[in-house]
């Protein structure tokens, strides 16, 4: 969750007064009573179903007051309205960091499958494809770009080796 809180930091630093508003807005509807606060009962009334467990609402109560402020509800915002990160498929944690996906199935349309780095490194997933077929969103990006530029990189780009990366 410190990731996707830096993130949505930077996202709503950078804002345009429309969007400041439209945050405001969705804070607003969270805040029922509007007493400035999100308790987990208002939370898990508005919140969709995918967030709301109370498991999240704890990581998102950076002061562990049991509510979240403005400041502790834009992650959310940027979750539910952005970045729409997926889950491991191990251990079902949302993945707003570094993660592994399946590059054979990634935008097949067969939903592609995400590990997060420990479910990576144990090796303890069952797939169809062999883990030596995942790639860290990091270096998916760059594929992407690449191929955009030049269809014959995809090939280079494919031996990035994710085993490289070091997860703690
Ligand atoms: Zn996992
Ligand atoms: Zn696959």
């Amino acid at each position: 969750m410190d990731e996707m809180r830096n993130i949505a930091r930077a996202y709503y630093g950078r804002a345009s007064e429309d969007e400041k508003n439209t945050i405001q807005e969705f804070f607003k509807k969270l805040d029922a009573n509007g007493d400035g606060k999100v308790t987990l009962m208002e939370f898990n009334k508005s919140v969709s179903s995918w967030y709301s467990d109370e498991t999240i609402f704890r990581q998102l109560d950076t002061t562990g007051d049991g509510t979240l402020d403005f400041d502790e509800v834009l992650p959310l915002y940027y979750m539910e309205e952005k970045v729409s990160p997926p889950k491991c498929d191990g251990c079902r944690d949302l993945l707003a960091g570094l993660y592994f996906t399946c590059w054979l199935c990634f935008g097949k349309g067969n939903g592609s499958t995400d590990l997060c780095c420990s479910c990576y490194n144990r090796g303890s997933f069952e797939h169809e494809h062999a883990l030596s077929n995942f790639v860290d969103n990091h270096s998916l990006v760059v594929k992407f770009r690449i191929q955009t530029n030049d269809a014959q990189s995809e090939e280079k780009v494919r031996n990035i080796c994710v085993r490289q990366f070091i997860c703690s």
